[in-house]
C-alpha cells in the first residue's frame, strides 16, 4: 500500500470522501438529465460497472426537473455539474442532489459564488471546485502569459476563498487538463498547500485505447505518490467503460479490494495453439462486471501456461484441440477448444462459492495431470523447445550481418 496524503473528509451522500476513505470511483451520464428513465438506466449500469458517485448534467430548468425524480431512485449519490447559471446549483439542491461542481471558470461573481457557497452550507452538501485547463477564467490565463499549473491552482484558491468568506468548508477540488505533464504538475501544486481532498482527472481524454492511456499515466501516478481522493476517467466512449477503467486502476494498484474478474492472459507466441486474443476477449465479455474476484488466465499453449500462471486462481491452456483448466497451477480438468470459455465460467462460479481447495478436490487431478503431460509432449515434439525458432533465426541475423 502506499501512503495516501492525508486529507479532510467530506460526504457525497453515503460515500465519504478523503480522510482515508476508500478511493471512489466517478462517472458521467451522457443522457439528457430531463430524461429521467434513460438517466436511470445509465446510473444503473454506472453502478453495476463499479462508480462509485455519478454526475449528472443540470443545465436547464427541465434538467433540475429530472433530478427530482431521479434522485430518490438512484442507486448511488448524484453530483449536479453546473456551468455558467449558479441558479441552477440552486435548483439542483432543491431537487434533492447529494453535491454540486462548480467550475470556477464560468461562474465568476463572487456574489453568485457565495451564494451557492451558503445554501449548501444550509443544506449540509459538499461542493467540488472543478478547475478546468480549457475554461480557465481568461484574467488567471493573462497573469500566468498561458495556461499553467500555476494559473490552475490560483483559480481553485480563489473559489476556496469565497467559499470561505461564507463558512462553507464541505469542498473537494480537481485541477484536470488534457495535457498529463501540466495536470500532475497542477495536482502536486495543490497538494502541498490544501488538505482539502481532491477529484483526479485528465480531461477530454479523448476514445480509447489513447484516452485510456492518457487517463491512466495521470491519475496512477498521482495515486502511487498518494495523491488522490476521488476519481474520474473522461473517456470518449460509453460511460460504463470510465467506470469499469476506474475501477480496475484501482484494484490493479492494491487500493480498493477487488471485485470482479483480474483476466490475465499470455501475449501469445510462435507456441500459440489458439486464437488467444479471441479466446481472452470472449472471456473478457463472459465475466465482464460478474462479481466474481478471481484472477483468471487464458493461456496460448500446455507448455508453459499453467506454469507461468502457477498464482492465479483459475486458468486455462490450450493444447492438441484442448483446453486443459488448472487451479493454482494444478490441472483439474480437460475440455474440448470450443469450450475453453464456458468451463472457465463455471468453475469460477464453484471456486467463487467454495473455494479452491474444494475445486481441487472434486476435480481428477491425476487424470488431467495425464492428459496435460501428454499434450505437452506431444507439443514439444512437434514445435521443439525453441517455438519462436530464435536460435534459428539469430544464426541466419549473424550470417545476414557477416555477408555484409
Ligand atoms: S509459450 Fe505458451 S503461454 Fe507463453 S506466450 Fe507462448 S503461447 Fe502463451
Amino acid at each position: 500500500m502506499y501512503e495516501r496524503r492525508s486529507t479532510r473528509r467530506i460526504s457525497v451522500g453515503k460515500v465519504p470522501v478523503g480522510g482515508g476513505s476508500p478511493i471512489s470511483v466517478q462517472s458521467m451520464t451522457t443522457t439528457k438529465t430531463s430524461d429521467v428513465e434513460g438517466t436511470l438506466q445509465q446510473i444503473y449500469a454506472l453502478a453495476a460497472a463499479g462508480c462509485d458517485i455519478v454526475r449528472c448534467t443540470c443545465n436547464e430548468i427541465e434538467a433540475a426537473e429530472g433530478l427530482a425524480q431521479i434522485v430518490p431512485r438512484s442507486p448511488i449519490p448524484i453530483i449536479a455539474d453546473i456551468h455558467h447559471q449558479y441558479r441552477m446549483a440552486l435548483a439542483a439542491m432543491e431537487a434533492g442532489v447529494h453535491g454540486l461542481r462548480l467550475n470556477p471558470g464560468n461562474i465568476r461573481k463572487p456574489e453568485h459564488i457565495k451564494a451557492v457557497a451558503s445554501e449548501a452550507r444550509d443544506r449540509g452538501l459538499p461542493i467540488r471546485i472543478g478547475v478546468n485547463g480549457g475554461s480557465l477564467d481568461p484574467a488567471l490565463y493573462d497573469k500566468h502569459g498561458g495556461l499553467t499549473a500555476a494559473a490552475m491552482v490560483e483559480s481553485a484558491l480563489q473559489e476556496i476563498a469565497y467559499f470561505e468568506e461564507v463558512g462553507f468548508e464541505a469542498y473537494k477540488i480537481s485541477v484536470k487538463a488534457s495535457n498529463v505533464p501540466l495536470m500532475v504538475d497542477a495536482y502536486r501544486m495543490l497538494a502541498d498547500a490544501i488538505d482539502a481532498p481532491l477529484h483526479l482527472g485528465v480531461t477530454e481524454a479523448g476514445p480509447p485505447p489513447a484516452g485510456l492511456v492518457k487517463a491512466t499515466a495521470g491519475i496512477a501516478t498521482l495515486l502511487l505518490e498518494g495523491i488522490g481522493d476521488t476519481i474520474r476517467f473522461s473517456l470518449t466512449a460509453d460511460p460504463v467503460e470510465e467506470a469499469r477503467a476506474g475501477r480496475q486502476l484501482l484494484e490493479a494498484l492494491g487500493l480498493r479490494e477487488r471485485k470482479n474478474v483480474d483476466l490475465i492472459a499470455c501475449p501469445s507466441c510462435g507456441r500459440a495453439e489458439i486464437d488467444v486474443i479471441d479466446v481472452a476477449n470472449r472471456a473478457m465479455e463472459a465475466f465482464a462486471d460478474r462479481k466474481l474476484p478471481l484472477q483468471i488466465a487464458v493461456m496460448g499453449c500446455v507448455v508453459n501456461g499453467p506454469g507461468e500462471a502457477r498464482e492465479a486462481d483459475l486458468g486455462i491452456a490450450a493444447g492438441n484441440k484442448r483446453g486443459h483448466l488448472f487451479v493454482k497451477g494444478r490441472n483439474v480438468a480437460v475440455v474440448p477448444e470450443d469450450e475453453m470459455v464456458e468451463a472457465l465460467v463455471e468453475w469460477a462460479e464453484f471456486i467463487n462459492e467454495h473455494g479452491t481447495e474444494a475445486a481441487i478436490a472434486r476435480a481428477d487431478t491425476a487424470r488431467a495431470e495425464r492428459e496435460a503431460q501428454r499434450d505437452r509432449s506431444a507439443l514439444l515434439d512437434e514445435k521443439g523447445e525453441d517455438a519462436n525458432r530464435s536460435a534459428e533465426r539469430i544464426v541466419e541475423i549473424r550470417r545476414t550481418a557477416g555477408d555484409e
